[in-house]
């Protein structure tokens, strides 16, 4: 040290202020001035404090020098064992934690207290997570350890729930949409592909890609869920998100059907991406404008007779012309209408014709359906045909 410099003071630690000036500083320096010196660039500097502004820089935060003589001085934490702050903010799941479980699997909030060997027999991507290795480098917790997944909770119960009891694959009935959306993305994720299996051949039947299984469905689209039935978009989302294409035309056109309000709608779960929101409300505008046009040629050009049936408003040998041309105009409207909502299902023309032209009606519109209709759903996500697919 020179001679004539002041007697070094131990600065405690954490009080040391960083960026301070080489050459000494005028006992009268504003204070503002100062504190521009010793911190240039914080926000209390630059920002009137509208709300208590606290700004620690990190170094001054710095942790005494450890002193460890005897094992008993280490902290659970140093140990290996999860902090007791996050041991508060999670809550045991109310089943699937069970005292005598060796492992504890942690999704968001929800610690999973469970057996490692069931687990790991059900699965080998389960196998892998909970695996000597991964076990051992994971922290523990009362003994145990606890490994984070990036499931939520509800996934990962109904994945446990699949797990331990066998029984809850043996349904007869399509569990309804959350319970369906959570075996989907589990079984996809960790594998279990039998199961998997099952839950597409679900979707086969009610979101069919010929139109011939189309026509012999017994229940289509969200019908085939249990209650409460999920909105269209939500089977939408889930489809595009795991990825099984083939239903996905015949989801997109059943989202349609909620018209552009319920299509575009912001709730959670159920906002559509926006390139999916535009493609299947310029995709129905097309399907409702091609429809429109096909009933006035079917009520006006095509396939209508002269009917000989006396009670029909289109017998022209007893009905006026004006009538008929009225009836028309009430059957064409019909159909139009018929085209602003659900294209695909039957028509109904009630008592404005006879029995054998609402046929020869129905007949023409199923046609346009099955030619024109069918062939374009593909085109609300954006393919050409359904071999693209
Ligand atoms: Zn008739």
């Amino acid at each position: 040290m020179a001679a004539g410099a002041p007697a070094e003071v131990e600065t405690p630690v954490g009080f040391i202020p960083q960026n301070l000036p080489a050459a000494p500083i005028d006992i009268n320096t504003p204070y503002s001035v100062l504190r521009s010196i010793v911190s240039p660039s914080t926000p209390c500097d630059v920002e009137p404090p509208s709300e208590t502004c606290v700004n620690i820089p990190a170094t001054t935060v710095s942790s005494p020098t450890l002193s460890i003589s005897t094992i008993s001085d280490l902290t659970p934490t140093e140990f290996g064992e999860v902090e007791h702050s996050q041991e508060q903010t999670t809550a045991h799941h109310d089943t699937f934690y069970f005292e005598d479980g060796n492992v504890e699997i942690v999704c968001g909030d929800t610690v999973f207290r469970v057996h490692s060997t069931i687990i790991s027999y059900s699965s080998s991507k389960l196998r892998d997570i909970l695996s000597p290795p991964s076990l051992l480098s994971a922290p523990m917790l009362e003994g145990r350890p606890r490994i984070t997944v990036s499931d939520s909770a509800e996934d990962f119960a109904v994945l446990l729930k699949m797990i331990y009891t066998p029984g809850f694959l043996g349904r007869k009935k399509v569990p309804n949409f959350s319970i369906f959306a959570s075996l989907l993305r589990m079984t996809t994720k960790y594998g279990f592909s039998d199961v998997r299996e099952g839950l597409v051949e679900d979707l086969e039947a009610a979101y069919p890609t010929k139109w011939e299984d189309f026509e012999t469905a017994k229940i289509i689209g969200k019908n085939i869920f249990g209650s409460p039935k999920p909105h269209p978009n939500a089977v939408l989302n889930l489809l595009l998100e795991q990825r099984v294409r083939f239903a996905l035309p015949f989801a997109a056109y059943r989202a349609g059907l909620g018209g552009s309000s319920a299509l575009s709608t912001s709730k959670p779960g159920i906002a559509l991406p926006r390139p999916i929101l535009a493609s299947i409300i310029h995709g129905m505008g097309e399907i409702r404008r091609m429809m429109t046009h096909a009933a006035y040629g079917i009520v006006y050009v095509g396939n209508l007779r002269v009917c000989p049936e006396k009670a029909c408003v289109l017998n022209v040998g007893i009905n006026p012309a004006e009538r008929r041309v009225e009836a028309l105009k009430k059957i064409s409207d019909v159909m139009v209408k018929k085209s602003e909502g659900d294209v695909l299902s039957s028509l109904s023309f009630g008592n404005l014709v006879c029995t054998d032209c609402a046929n020869l009606l129905k007949y023409g519109h199923r046609d346009c359906c099955k030619e024109l209709v069918w062939a374009k759903l593909p085109s609300l996500l954006g393919w050409e045909s359904w071999e693209g697919i």
